[in-house]
């Protein structure tokens, strides 16, 4: 049986920054994914000439002064970004004003378009942006350069447990206004009245002040982060499902769906929490933790179509356009969507679809009947709001959350959800050298997961994360 000092299950973001880490520190590394691809989520994929990306748009903070640049350099891989116009990155269309709200970066750029759209909120909205910024400045990840926190620290960190719309609702009068806020729920899918305020700050607060695309999409960092770990010596394999870890006198044995076994002094899973208990060797949750995590929901799911744009159909350098009412906060965004331009012109549209639905292990013309029905509801939603846009895209490909299933294996565009009532996944487990990351551990998102392998290294390693 192959031995490594380090075995990473899954190979998203945080698998691949995790594997690097180990590498650097001399360790004999190896990545298991289950998918037939690395990082499948990121990878996107092509049809008829178009390149779609899935799992990445744009991130906050990963410019090279900021977070993100500084964790690309510690993994020793080039990742070059662009930043996004600071007068708007997206537009979202009020529907009820018919107005455009381009949605900006940096605060004063922010707070002027909130005045010039909502004036008799002015001071409301002075404060709510101070508000966000003292979150943000007491969020120990998002200084995870500038501070010295220790490890206990981050893990007690789990934020105030005041919901968005409450916070929302005791600023603001105006519905409005409380969904132009609150729509970045999108970034990672929890609405607002079951998310706390600070998680929604650290997700939707790392576009405050920056904005950035990655050139050539998320396949930059995922190649750059291949070549870096092949240069390494560090092994990438797929079609390698993990069906179950055990141990061994200290040694972590990983077994394959293929009837394959390897084993570890280290084993790190960046899957969804909900598979890994199903995996994970006895002892490593008390009872009520594993009943925990099977209760736990998965965050929103999309209904994706994906789409060849017949003709140059970006908009003043936005990356989306998405449209909602003002009651919309209210409902939770269930009827939220939106129309992203990619490059070289692939576009994907998507909208919220609750990811508990039924829409796996269903027979296939039932499930071709639930994509139709949604492709039509999607169609129908964008040209309501843009006539015209519909015509100039010749539709291609479309996935719903059991297309999320089969290539990372979890419903929810960001597998777990961390609501209010959530349980703080942590990265140790009872099982001595058996840990977590991913998504679950920190928050989703680029930055997010990636962090989660940082915070990893520095538990294992007992390392200064400012350092
Ligand atoms: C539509 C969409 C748009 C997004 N847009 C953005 C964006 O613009 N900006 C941003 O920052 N973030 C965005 N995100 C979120 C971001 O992509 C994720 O939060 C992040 O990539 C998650 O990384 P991860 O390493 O935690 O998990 P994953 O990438 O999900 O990695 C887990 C891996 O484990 C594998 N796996 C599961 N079970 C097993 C097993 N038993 N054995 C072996 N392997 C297994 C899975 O196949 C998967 O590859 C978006 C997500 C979606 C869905």
């Amino acid at each position: 049986m192959e031995h490594f000092d380090a075995a990473i299950i899954g190979s998203g973001i945080s698998a691949l920054s995790s594997a690097l880490l180990f590498s650097k520190r001399g360790k004999k590394t190896a990545v298991f994914e289950q998918a037939a691809k690395i990082a499948p989520l990121l990878a996107g994929f092509d049809r008829k000439g178009f390149h779609f990306e899935t799992g990445f748009h744009y991130s906050g903070a990963i410019g090279a002064q900021e977070c993100g640049g500084f964790l690309f350099r510690e993994l020793g891989i080039d990742v070059p970004v662009e930043e996004c116009d600071s007068d708007g990155y997206d537009i979202l269309l009020l529907q009820d004003s018919q107005r455009e709200f381009k949605m900006p970066f940096g605060r004063k750029n922010m707070e002027s378009r909130l005045n010039e759209f909502f004036p008799k909120e002015s001071a409301a909205i002075n404060k709510y942006l101070n508000l966000m910024e003292e979150e943000i400045a007491k969020s120990p990840f998002l200084n995870m350069r500038k501070r010295n926190y220790s490890n206990e620290e981050f893990l007690l960190w789990d934020g105030d447990k005041t919901a968005v719309s409450q916070v929302l609702d005791k600023c603001f009068k105006d519905d409005e206004i409380k969904t132009v806020l609150s729509f970045s729920q999108l970034l990672y899918g929890v609405p607002p009245s079951q998310c706390s305020f600070m998680f929604h700050c650290c997700c939707a607060g790392i576009m405050q002040e920056s904005v950035w695309k990655i050139k050539g999409g998320a396949m930059t960092f995922v190649k750059a982060a291949q070549a870096a770990l092949l240069s390494k010596g560090a092994k990438l394999f797929t079609n390698k499902k993990v069906v179950k870890i055990s141990v061994e006198k200290n040694k972590k044995i990983l077994f394959f769906e293929d009837g394959d076994a390897i084993s570890a002094d280290i084993a790190v899973s960046s899957i969804a929490p909900k598979e890994f208990i199903k995996i994970m060797p006895e002892g490593t949750y008390r009872k009520a933790a594993i009943e925990r995590i099977q209760s736990a929901k998965d965050t929103i799911g999309f209904f994706t179509l994906y789409g060849a744009a017949k003709e140059d159909l970006r908009y003043e350098n936005i990356n989306s356009l998405a449209a909602a009412k003002k009651q919309d906060y209210l409902s939770d965004f269930k009827d939220a969507f939106y129309v992203n331009f990619q490059d070289k012109g692939a576009v994907c549209a998507a909208m919220s679809v609750n990811s508990e639905e039924k829409f796996w292990d269903i027979p296939k013309d039932r499930y071709i009947e639930i994509k139709e029905r949604y492709s039509a509801e999607l169609k129908n939603k964008i040209s309501q709001n843009w006539s015209g846009l519909l015509d100039k895209i010749d539709f291609l490909e479309s996935s719903a959350p059991a297309t999320m299933k089969r290539y990372v294996n979890y419903y929810g565009a960001y597998g777990f959800k961390h609501s209010l009532d959530s349980v703080n996944i942590a990265p140790i487990t009872n099982t001595p050298g058996l840990y977590l990351i991913g998504q679950a551990v920190v928050t989703p998102g680029l930055l997010g997961a990636m962090i989660s392998s940082f915070l990893l290294d520095k538990i294992i390693f007992n390392r200064d994360g400012s350092k």
